[in-house]
């Protein structure tokens, strides 16, 4: 249906209860005698009909409701524009800084036989560990230990005291303790733990040769989106005569715009992570968020078009 019809259906009510200014009912009239089936919505608007209760004021209604919807929407937008930028902002102060390793950085105790306990110092205020058993089926394990902290605990989280965790194996194996300093050098052996000896804690036999390497799942996620963004752009030209497609292709392209746009964000321009979870979560919470901002942005803009057509 045309943009006029679409006018003129909301104004043949008014029309058939001759209720429109001279002008308006010539142009109702010019375009009737053009268009079949607005002829034939008239005569069915002639009829009478059960008594609407809208039926007088729905033009009006019409263009106040999308006036009223528009206004909805803006403040929406907007909510959700702010809300995106402290996300954002959280996302930048928390994100971890890796600390570069020093002697007094973690420190290693016994733990009777079954473990250790590692005290971190002051600067620490987040760490992950893991324990797994050596993957070229050694007799021991090993622990892997990564340590951070953020602006946002150097800002709020000061004089927490330093953090400890005891680190338990349940087969009495050796476990060699390991630091990521996951800045691209290589991982660096902090001691060893022999349960059963006299000496638990040792430096000795502490030899590795490995650098931890980003995630790089990060990266091809974008690829993927900026691939899926190319073949929508390739279609939305295609569809240069079809405006409904293309409405449709421009709403399905703002995800992976938002995608971007949110990886940009969480984890500037590299694509690479070195906490996955955390970065991949913060880019799908923002990109949701930017989504539903674009969305509606979008619409408002159609809205906005169409306010102005029915205004003239
Ligand atoms: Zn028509």
């Amino acid at each position: 249906m045309r943009k006029e019809c679409n006018i003129i259906r909301d104004l043949l009510p008014l029309y058939a209860e001759n209720m429109v200014s001279p002008d308006t009912a010539d142009f109702v009239e010019e375009h009737l005698k053009g268009c079949a089936s607005c002829k034939q919505e008239y005569e069915r608007a002639k009829e009478p009909q059960p008594v609407r209760e809208d039926s007088g004021a729905a033009p009006l209604l019409n263009l106040s409701r999308k006036l009223l919807y528009k206004r909805v929407q803006t403040v929406a937008v907007t909510a959700l524009f702010v809300a995106a930028l402290l996300i954002s902002a959280f996302a930048a102060l928390d994100a971890p800084l890796y600390l570069p390793y020093s002697e007094d950085l973690i420190t290693m105790e016994p733990l009777g036989s079954s473990g250790m306990v590692l005290t971190f110092n002051e600067e620490v205020t987040d760490f992950r560990y893991r324990v797994y058993d050596d993957p070229d089926g050694g007799d021991f394990c090993y622990c892997d230990i990564e340590v951070w902290t953020s602006l946002w605990d150097q800002w709020f989280s000061q004089g927490k005291g330093s953090l400890s965790v005891a680190v338990t194996e349940n087969h009495a194996k050796p476990m060699i303790a390991v630091y990521l300093p996951n800045d691209g050098t290589e991982d660096i052996c902090i001691g060893k733990y022999e349960p059963n000896s006299e000496n638990p804690i040792t430096k000795d036999g502490c030899q590795i040769n490995r650098i931890t390497l980003p995630r790089l799942a990060l990266g091809y996620y974008s690829l993927f989106a900026a691939a899926a963004l190319a073949i929508l752009g390739i279609l939305w030209v295609l569809a240069k005569k079809k405006p409904k497609l293309r409405v449709w292709i421009e709403r399905i392209g703002f995800y992976p715009a938002a995608y971007l746009i949110s990886h940009c964000i969480v984890s500037g321009i590299s694509w690479s992570s070195y906490s996955l979870p955390r970065d991949f979560s913060l880019i799908l919470f923002l990109s949701i968020l930017l989504y539903s901002g674009l969305l509606l942005a979008h619409n408002i803009w159609r809205l906005k078009r169409e306010i102005k057509e029915i205004h003239g």
